[in-house]
């Protein structure tokens, strides 16, 4: 049971190496675990291209992504050390920036908080430019508002989907 005080934390997924989908139905069920910390919508899964290094394309297989909402009394630096427990449990390692990975767990909005911290910054730096987050935000909420960055439905119209698919529900139990 998550008391009155609690904040709402957007969280995406994204997984390109063994078996994505049920990295990200591994990561949610992770996720719904947290103490003081309840799952409470999901954008359902999507697929997309993995995104090209300033110093040009990796060859890599395409993403797979999700966006889950929490009601959450974690603090936000908690909450991202949680979240980098996750990753590493389900056996990230840190290699190339922007290589594949099995798991990775980004926190784009914690309430309307903005920090401006290279340990925790937000809004998340990706958010306004990113299809495979601003189009999973808008299937679950088309009103949201981002701190400092304005309303989702302007920042999408300036997104491409640039091969975003989406893949349909994420199946509670296997969530
Ligand atoms: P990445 O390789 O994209 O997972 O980046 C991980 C690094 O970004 C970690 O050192 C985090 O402390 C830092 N970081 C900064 N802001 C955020 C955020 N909003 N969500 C997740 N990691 C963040």
């Amino acid at each position: 049971m998550v008391d009155a005080d609690t904040a709402t934390a957007y969280l995406a997924l994204g997984s390109n190496l063994e078996d994505p989908p049920r990295q990200i139905r591994r990561a949610i069920q992770a996720i719904r675990r947290l103490p003081g910390t309840r799952v409470v919508a999901d954008s359902g899964l999507y697929s997309s291209k993995p995104l090209v290094p300033p110093s040009g394309a990796i060859a890599q297989a395409d993403y797979y992504n999700a966006v889950v909402v929490v009601k959450t009394s974690l603090d936000p630096y908690d909450l991202l050390a949680r979240l980098q427990q996750i990753e590493t449990d389900q056996g990230r390692v840190r290699t190339r920036h922007w290589g594949p990975r099995t798991i990775d767990l980004d926190m784009l909005m914690f309430d309307d908080l903005c920090l401006d911290d290279p340990r925790l910054t937000l809004p998340h730096p990706g958010i306004a430019q990113r299809e495979f987050v601003l189009y999973p935000l808008h299937r679950i909420d088309d009103s949201l508002e981002i701190p400092g960055r304005g309303m989702l439905s302007e920042l999408i119209r300036n997104c491409s989907e640039n091969g975003l698919q989406y893949l349909g529900a994420i199946e509670s139990d296997e969530a």
